[in-house]
């Protein structure tokens, strides 16, 4: 069947600029959700359930306020949560799929214009992201995971048996998988947050969902839209709360029928482990989805534009204070160059404004919370007690008014050090200069540095080292980006994901993430059956 609804097309992303409409309409906004104290609840089976543990839904760059407070789930309620969607799997799983990518456009549809202000807002303010960074995550990749996924949708529905006969019909049924999809959404990306419980739905499926604690408001409010949108009771159900609590019991439950995972390589590891120690319980075998770390890098060649060279480190380290599983990490800066790209980077790094979002002139803000604020000033901390590296900008860190650290460079004489290999999610670039006549040997190091191979750029006017670096780094990033930044892949052209300790490599916003969510049934319809069990082969001799 041909697509029934307009071939999708990425969302246009909003510039806000000075005296702009949409300035002014987002910056009522985010007056509003400010001067309100916001109550989150939990959403089962479309009912509002408020519980007798809370948490307050904080702004990481202004401790004093306080945007309201969320209930968290308890066991009890991931049992509520889990009959409710086995309930609601009877009905949905055997909706057609225009009326499901009727209720997902509706969704984008609604997202780009009347709930666009109010997601954006509560993304700067609960996750500390600039004006530009919430545009194009909670209002532009969301509305592209709805629209793309719709248009892939049937793109699978598509894929038949290459033959039937007159004698034989043949098909494939895409049917969703028996069972809930546990969806856990991490804190920096609402888009992602939004499509881990709705992919599987958009395929028939139906969804636990557990947002980020540091992260629940513009999740609830994806929720509400999607309830506007008229996705039906108990779809997808909204359970947030603590991992630890919600986690174990809903990984235990017989009716698991899949993880849809972004976050961390700890805790997704810890996930696995728990389904391997439950393996016996299980009605089906859960399909197991999870993106989670990097340790990305960009790789100069001698050849490299500087200009292009530093916007990329720049942007590609600093924005959204690196807390981006894309977000560059460590830098390989030849030698010969490195004086120049020095100078550039210095200069541009000293313009970069930090303060709260709302002040539309700063690039950066604050990082999530606390712990993260401590974890990344342990980096800060090692590399200046230690003689193998040197802070080239930034170091500081304040938490007195909200969590910020300076854009942070290290440069360090040792490829392995701690910072060239661990994930530090915050804005540290730690760069080792190397000799350029040793290229291919850096192009190895990169490969067997980190654990991660999530993404990764090289940086060259040379058309045989990039052949070269795109050809050695194969394996090293399920992202790869020429001349750019290794940051800011869009749905339906970059789909997204790495392999190794970063994730299963599902390629969220693509047909290969669906594919994950559906269970083939295969059916042959004979239209001369055999009425006789023996084969022409068994007659008898002349
Ligand atoms: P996190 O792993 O701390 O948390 C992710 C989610 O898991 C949260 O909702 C958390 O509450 C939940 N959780 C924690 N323990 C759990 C348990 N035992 N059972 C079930 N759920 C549990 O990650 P984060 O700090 O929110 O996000 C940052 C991480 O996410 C980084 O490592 C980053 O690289 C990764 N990430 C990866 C991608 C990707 O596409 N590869 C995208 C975004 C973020």
């Amino acid at each position: 069947m041909s697509y029934p609804f307009d071939k999708p097309i990425n969302e246009p992303v909003k510039d806000y600029s000075p005296g702009s409409i949409e300035k002014e309409s987002l910056k009522q906004k985010l007056f509003e959700l400010k001067s309100q104290q916001i109550e989150v609840p939990l959403i089962i089976d479309g009912n509002e359930i408020k519980t007798s543990n809370t948490s307050t839904i904080d702004m990481p760059h202004n401790h004093e306020i306080q945007l309201g407070k969320f209930f968290m789930a308890s066991r009890d309620e991931v049992d509520l949560a889990i009959e409710s969607n086995l309930k609601a799997w009877h009905s949905w799983s055997k909706v057609s799929l225009i009326d499901r990518c009727s209720i997902f456009n509706k969704a984008a549809d609604l997202l780009s214009t009347t709930w666009r202000d109010t997601i954006n807002a509560a993304t700067m303010l609960n996750m500390s992201k600039n004006v530009y960074q919430a545009e194009i995550d909670a209002a532009c990749e969301m509305i592209d995971f709805f629209r793309f996924n719709c248009w892939y949708a049937f793109e699978l529905n598509k894929q038949q048996p290459m033959y039937s006969t007159e004698f034989v019909k043949n098909s494939l049924e895409i049917r969703p998988l028996e069972g809930f999809v546990f969806a856990v959404s991490p804190f920096n990306f609402a888009s992602i947050g939004g499509n881990l419980p709705s992919s599987p739905a958009l395929m028939g499926n139906v969804s636990l969902w557990k947002p980020a604690s540091s992260a629940v408001l513009p999740a609830y409010f994806i929720m509400k839209l999607l309830e506007e949108a008229g996705l039906p009771d108990g779809v997808i159900n909204f359970v947030p709360g603590s991992g630890k609590d919600i986690g174990p019991r809903a990984l235990e439950s017989p009716d698991l029928a899949g993880i849809h995972f972004t976050g961390s390589t700890n805790v997704f590891k810890g996930m696995w482990k728990t389904v391997g120690n439950n393996i016996d319980n299980y009605k089906t075998y859960p399909r197991i989805v999870g993106e989670t770390g990097g340790k990305d890098f960009c790789i100069a060649h001698e050849s490299a534009n500087i200009e292009i060279l530093v916007t990329a480190m720049i942007r590609g380290a600093f924005e959204y204070q690196g807390q981006k599983c894309s977000a560059m990490s460590r830098a390989y800066i030849p030698s010969t160059i490195w004086s120049e790209v020095k100078d550039l980077y210095e200069q541009e790094v000293d313009k970069i404004k930090m303060g709260d979002p709302e002040d539309f002139s700063n690039f950066m803000n604050a990082v999530i919370d606390k712990s993260a604020f401590d974890s990344i000033k342990n980096y800060i901390d090692h590399a200046s007690a230690s003689s193998e590296a040197e802070i080239l900008t930034g170091g500081k860190c304040d938490d007195s008014k909200g969590y910020f650290i300076e854009p942070t460079t290290i440069i360090t004489s040792n490829p392995k050090f701690k910072t060239m290999c661990e994930e530090i999610f915050g804005p540290i670039l730690t760069i080792y200069i190397y000799d350029p006549m040793k290229w291919d040997d850096v192009l190895k190091l990169i490969d067997n540095t980190s654990d991660y191979a999530l993404t990764g750029c090289v940086i060259s006017e040379d058309e045989d080292a990039i052949i070269n670096a795109r050809d050695t780094l194969k394996y090293s990033a399920g992202n790869f980006y020429i001349n750019d930044k290794p940051t800011g892949a869009v749905v339906g052209q970059q789909p997204f994901g790495g392999s190794r300790a970063s994730g299963t490599n599902d390629k969220a916003g693509s047909m290969f993430n669906l594919i994950r969510w559906v269970s083939m049934r295969t059916i042959k319809e004979t239209l001369d059956s055999p009425k006789d069990f023996r084969y022409p082969f068994m007659g008898e001799e002349e």
